[in-house]
């Protein structure tokens, strides 16, 4: 019945292989690798050295992430 919905796992699978994939930073930004997950991500190249978590990791972001997720 539910076969186009994909499970959270798989779908984070996916993201995480084409993430994977060589993919090139935009003009003016540069490619890092998260300390922290991993993860692939782009930073403006004037913050790539004080930048070194993504921003799902980033310690100093006002982005605050929901501590009462369901
Ligand atoms: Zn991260």
């Amino acid at each position: 019945m539910a076969d186009d919905v994909k499970p959270a796992w798989e779908l984070e699978q996916e993201a995480r292989a084409v993430n994977a994939a060589d993919w090139g930073p935009l003009p003016g930004t540069v490619k890092r690798k998260c300390l922290r997950c991993g993860y692939l991500f782009a930073v403006k190249a004037e913050e790539a050295e004080i930048t070194a978590t993504c921003p799902d990791c980033a310690p100093s972001q006002t982005r605050a992430r929901s501590n009462n997720s369901t």
